[in-house]
């Protein structure tokens, strides 16, 4: 089972387990690394050799381009497309199943019409019910109103957060 994980993977406190290998990119790695307390997190694991950061070839960057403009998913970051091209490039080259950790809609849409599977960390059933906080991962600006998109202080795109729920990790 392999596990490509998104940077709310990451900020939720996804738990790594021996037997599953986890992936990311280096775009993830440098949205995380913004944050201190997640940069020690993903820090750690990197040392103890829990996680693959692998760049996948440009082909799959293309044919992600191309999909998320198709299906008008302005939204996606750098890092978020990065993402769904690594899943694509795993899925041609290894024997496993490959599925997508994140809490992201926008990401979860594209990597549904590319025929990849992901999994959200948040409980189904609770996800309706949570408030999200919006916020700026570079500045730490937290919005006040739900529609920010890009952060008015730095032009970051804004993320969004739960105020309060607990996060696990369902597995079949
Ligand atoms: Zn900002």
């Amino acid at each position: 089972m392999i596990y490509v994980l998104d940077a709310t993977a990451f900020i939720f406190g996804f738990i790594p387990s021996k037997d599953f290998q986890l992936y990311t990119t280096e775009e993830v790695i440098n949205e995380i690394r913004k944050n201190k307390l997640s940069k020690l997190k993903i820090d750690a694991l990197i040392s103890q050799g829990l996680i693959k950061i692998i760049s996948p070839p440009n082909y799959y960057n293309i044919k992600v381009e191309e999909k998320v403009s198709l299906l008008s998913e302005s939204k996606l970051s750098k890092a978020d497309k990065s993402i769904i091209a690594l899943s694509l490039f795993l899925k041609d080259t290894q024997r496993e199943k490959v599925t997508i950790i994140t809490d992201d809609y926008s990401l979860q849409n594209v990597a549904s019409f590319l025929g990849i599977e992901f999994k959200s960390l948040t409980v189904k059933g609770i996800t309706r019910s949570i408030e999200w906080i919006i916020y700026c991962p570079a500045c730490g600006r937290v919005a006040e109103n739900v529609k920010e998109i890009f952060c008015p202080i730095c032009g970051h795109r804004m993320k969004r957060k739960p105020k309060k729920v607990s996060h696990h990790i369902k597995t079949k």
